[in-house]
């Protein structure tokens, strides 16, 4: 009925496919005689737009339901409430990101509901949200379409995906296609996510129908999601070792980047730590040469990039980055409930 997108695909900068894929979509629904709309711009720092569909959709006795990120469904409730609206009753899916206990009060305090999915281009959906959840982001795994095992202590730590990925935690998601008629065949692939199995009895339809297996708390290890974008890790480290050194001094080590799942008001927030040593440097200037060497090109970096500005997803932070283990990037998982 509607599409709403953060980023105008007609911005200078991106490539034209965007503009173009948006237009042929459109003409191509029309010809077929199942007319889709035409995109409605709706930034994430201003998604009024949205809200005020649903409390129009709920005033006329439909139920309006948004299929978005967990984070930006979290947006639409707040600029509800602030603009008076009233939508409750509303249902978003959320998906790309995690759904966290503070994401989901958010949400349900405005009357709304959440369901958590979980899903990649290379494998379609893998799991969905279970209607009595034993945790924030409890699905149901789709065990049809895959199979799903985990390494186990045995073999945390061994590179994943035959000996060429990145170390695997213990949690790891290990995937396998079941379907015939599946996009890519897949044989223990590490997506970059870990979870949580379980097998319980929880009474939901999902259950009923065969879906016994749930996962909840799945957690990204090797990407950077924040705004509804992610991010591969070996993309970023690149500009923290060599692109913000070289441009401000100081060394790899003075630069790391923290990903806080629930900032301020359960809004995502990437904080770039810069060492104070380096003296004073204008934070927009570090943040503009960030955006400009993560976002290269005209294509999916640059689409990030200009959702991340747009949402004020980055923060520069002149404090010392932490020594841990996990290195450069670190993911924290702090649920602000
Ligand atoms: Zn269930």
């Amino acid at each position: 009925m509607r599409w709403f997108t953060p980023v105008d695909p007609a911005l200078p900068g991106l490539n034209a496919r965007y503009r173009l894929g948006a237009r042929a979509m459109r003409l191509g629904s029309l010809l077929s005689g199942v007319p889709l709309p035409a995109a409605t711009l709706a930034p994430l720092a201003a998604p009024l737009p949205i809200a005020r569909w649903l409390a129009d959709e709920l005033k006329n006795d439909r139920i309006p339901h948004v299929w978005t990120f967990a984070s930006s469904a979290v947006l639409i409730c707040q600029a509800a409430t602030e603009a008076g609206l009233d939508i409750r009753g509303a249902r978003f899916t959320g998906g790309g990101e995690p759904t966290t206990a503070a994401r989901r009060a958010v949400v349900e305090g405005v009357g709304a509901v959440l369901l958590p999915r979980m899903g990649a281009t290379e494998t379609d959906i893998l799991a969905y949200a279970c209607v009595h959840p034993e945790a924030p982001d409890d699905r149901h795994f789709f065990d049809d379409r895959h199979a799903l095992i985990q390494p186990g202590p045995g073999f945390a730590g061994t590179p994943g995906n035959h000996g060429v990925g990145p170390a695997l935690p213990a949690k790891a998601m290990l995937l396998s296609s079941l379907l015939p008629s599946a996009p890519i065949l897949l044989l223990n692939v590490c997506m970059g996510d870990q979870a949580e199995i379980t097998r319980r009895n929880c009474g939901c339809a999902l259950e009923q129908d065969g879906w016994g297996v749930h996962i909840h708390t799945v957690r990204s290890f090797e990407k950077l999601t924040a705004g509804g974008i992610t991010l591969l890790d070996i993309d970023v480290i690149r500009v923290l070792e060599e692109v913000l050194p070289a441009r401000f001094g100081g060394s790899p080590t003075d630069y790391q980047l923290l990903e806080t799942l629930d900032g301020a008001r359960a809004r995502p927030e990437i904080r770039l730590l810069v060492n104070p040593a380096l003296g004073d440097i204008d934070p927009a200037v570090i943040s503009d040469v960030f955006f400009n060497a993560i976002g290269g090109g005209t294509g999916g970096e640059r689409l990030m990039e200009l959702q991340w500005r747009s949402g004020g997803v980055l923060r520069i932070v002149r404090e010392l980055p932490r020594k841990t283990a996990s290195g450069k990037i670190l993911h924290l998982f702090l649920d602000r409930t």
